[in-house]
Parts: C-alpha cells; sequence; structure tokens
C-alpha cells in the first residue's frame, strides 16, 4: 500500500506557484489576487477560508478576506460579488459554501464572472469541463486528478466508480475521470444515495473515489483487492483522547481499507490540502490570463 500524501505533494505545488510568483514580481507583472466572501460563522467554514487566505501569504498572493453577517440579504451579497467583479485588482474570488438557508446558493454561484471563478462553479466553467476545454475546473476533483498525475497511477481503461454526485465534487470528478485525458480515460460509473446495490459497484472499482459525506463508510467489505481508493470526505468525530476532544476521519474506514489497497489518501493529509492548492493554481491562471 502507498499513501498519497497530499501532505508532500501539496508543499511541492505550493513551492512551484511560489516560484512562479517571484518571477511575475521580479518582471513587475500583476501579483496574483484572491479575495474570499465568508457569511457567517459556521466553524469549519472559518477554518477553510482562513486556511486559504494563509497559504495565499505562503506563495506570495495577495488576498482580501470579505466576512458578512450570517443574516446578510442575499441582494447585498450580490452587490459584493458585483463590486468584486468589477475591481480589476482582484484576479479571482470565492464565495465559500454552505451559505445560510435564505440564500439562493446557485444565483450567487451564477453571479461570479466566470474569469474569476476560480472554485469552478459557475455554469460557463463547468459547461467547458463537461465539453473537454476546461478552464477553471473545481478544486477538490482538480486536486484528486494532479495527485494522480504526480504518483503516475494509471488510469486508462481502469473501472472507476465515483460515489457521490455533487455539482462541487462528484459530478466534475466523474467527468474528468471519464475525459479522453492523462489521467482520465478511465470506464465510469457514479453511484449515489439512490444506487442499489452498491458494494456491487465498489466492489468491482479498480479506482474507488469516495464524496458522500458519511464518516467512515466504505469498509474493506466494499473495496477490491489492489484498489486505488481516493477518500474526499472529511469529518470531526467525537475523541476523548485527544486535547481537542474529536479527530477527522474521512468517508472510508482508514484502518481496515488501507492494507487492501494498493494506494490511498489519508484523512487528514490526503485530498484537502489538494484542494488548496488547485484554488492557488486557478488564481495563478486567472492572473495570467490577464496579462
Ligand atoms: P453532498 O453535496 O452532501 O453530496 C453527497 C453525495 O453523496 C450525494 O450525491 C448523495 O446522493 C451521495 N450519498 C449520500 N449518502 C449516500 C449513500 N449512503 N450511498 C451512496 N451515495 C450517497 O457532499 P459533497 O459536497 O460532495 O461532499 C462530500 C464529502 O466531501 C463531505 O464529507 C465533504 O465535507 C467533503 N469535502 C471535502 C473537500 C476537501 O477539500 N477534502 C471538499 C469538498 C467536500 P444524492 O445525490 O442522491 O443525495
Amino acid at each position: 500500500m502507498i499513501l498519497l500524501d497530499g501532505k508532500k505533494l501539496s508543499e511541492e505545488i505550493l513551492d512551484e506557484i511560489a516560484k512562479k510568483v517571484d518571477k511575475i514580481k521580479k518582471n513587475n507583472k500583476k501579483v496574483p489576487h484572491l479575495a474570499a466572501i465568508l457569511v457567517g460563522n459556521d466553524g469549519a467554514s472559518e477554518t477553510y477560508v482562513a486556511s486559504k487566505v494563509k497559504n495565499c501569504e505562503k506563495v506570495g498572493f495577495n488576498s482580501t478576506f470579505i466576512r458578512l453577517d450570517a443574516d446578510v440579504s442575499e441582494q447585498k451579497l450580490l452587490e459584493t460579488i458585483q463590486d468584486l467583479n468589477e475591481n480589476s485588482d482582484i484576479d479571482g474570488f470565492i464565495v465559500q459554501l454552505p451559505l445560510p438557508k435564505h440564500i439562493n446558493e446557485s444565483k450567487i454561484t451564477d453571479a461570479i464572472l466566470p474569469s474569476k471563478d476560480v472554485d469552478g462553479f459557475h455554469p460557463t466553467n463547468v459547461g467547458y469541463l463537461a465539453l473537454g476545454n476546461p478552464k477553471f475546473v473545481s478544486a477538490t476533483p482538480n486536486g484528486v486528478m494532479e495527485m494522480l498525475k504526480r504518483y503516475d497511477i494509471d488510469t486508462e481503461g481502469k473501472y472507476c466508480v465515483v460515489l457521490g454526485r455533487s455539482n462541487i465534487v462528484g459530478s466534475p470528478m466523474a467527468i474528468l475521470m471519464s475525459k479522453n485525458t492523462k489521467p482520465g480515460n478511465a470506464t465510469v460509473t457514479v453511484c449515489h444515495s439512490k444506487t442499489r446495490n452498491l458494494i456491487e459497484f465498489t466492489s468491482k472499482a479498480d479506482i474507488l473515489i469516495v464524496a458522500i459525506g458519511k464518516p467512515e463508510f466504505i469498509t474493506s467489505n466494499m473495496v477490491k483487492e489492489g484498489a486505488v481508493i481516493i477518500d474526499v470526505g472529511i469529518h470531526r468525530v467525537a475523541d476523548a483522547s485527544k486535547k481537542s476532544g474529536f479527530k477527522l476521519v474521512g468517508d472510508v474506514k482508514f484502518d481496515e481499507v488501507a492494507p487492501k489497497s494498493s494506494y490511498i489518501t489519508p484523512v487528514p493529509g490526503g485530498v484537502g490540502l489538494m484542494t488548496i492548492c488547485s484554488l492557488l493554481q486557478n488564481t495563478l491562471k486567472a492572473t495570467e490570463n490577464s496579462f
């Protein structure tokens, strides 16, 4: 079993981005600038946004953090997005999801200028991806592809099962794995909550990508011997032995699945770190597109 080390890879990628930023600065070109909007004070979202901003600083980007109250009106959020769309100093921006229930998420995603949509959620960017001409790809699936590429994992002709069909993870993941690319060219099945006999699919998968949001759902009897296991899930579960009172686990029961796998991502230290790298790579791309 080989651990797909998101920590090591992300350090490599952040270093590559930082070197490109140095070059940009030396050439007196525009320094990449990412803005992040956070609505409300959900603990997990705060942690994600803080980590994104911290990593911007690490690679030499400029960053702007916009915090709005949980009861902010949809109109005010749309106006904030419009300001960022029109601000030529901002190359890309994200609105951290999930949003409070009174705000229509798709209305918000649709309002972001596609050329600044570094999360890759806008229908224009999703359309480009579906057509095999990706511009900004959703950060998590993009991070998984980068991981498969850098570990030189053979995906061509392999049977890939993607568990979950969300717009931000499962669906774009399945599209990417099925495209005529390297990595890619897999034969893909998408499973979801209405799939019958899930185990019939998971236990045949050469590559199993799990994004269902259920802690330690995948057990060893559900996976094929020698499979590549990508665990996108991330959950805090109570653990009295930890000072914090919790530990992080994925959608896969790591301890029992790992010995059966050929490659596996840990949680933490796997896909999550790759997601942040993808966001920064997209932001750098947005800046370079403006040169
Ligand atoms: P989501 O929007 O809740 O989607 C979950 C998907 O899983 C849905 O398509 C759902 O099916 C399916 N599902 C739920 N229960 C199932 C079951 N028992 N069997 C088969 N399929 C089932 O979640 P998401 O946003 O894609 O995120 C998934 C997980 O990844 C979460 O743990 C999230 O925290 C994590 N995540 C991590 C990162 C990262 O950077 N590491 C980034 C994003 C998300 P239906 O469509 O039928 O409801």
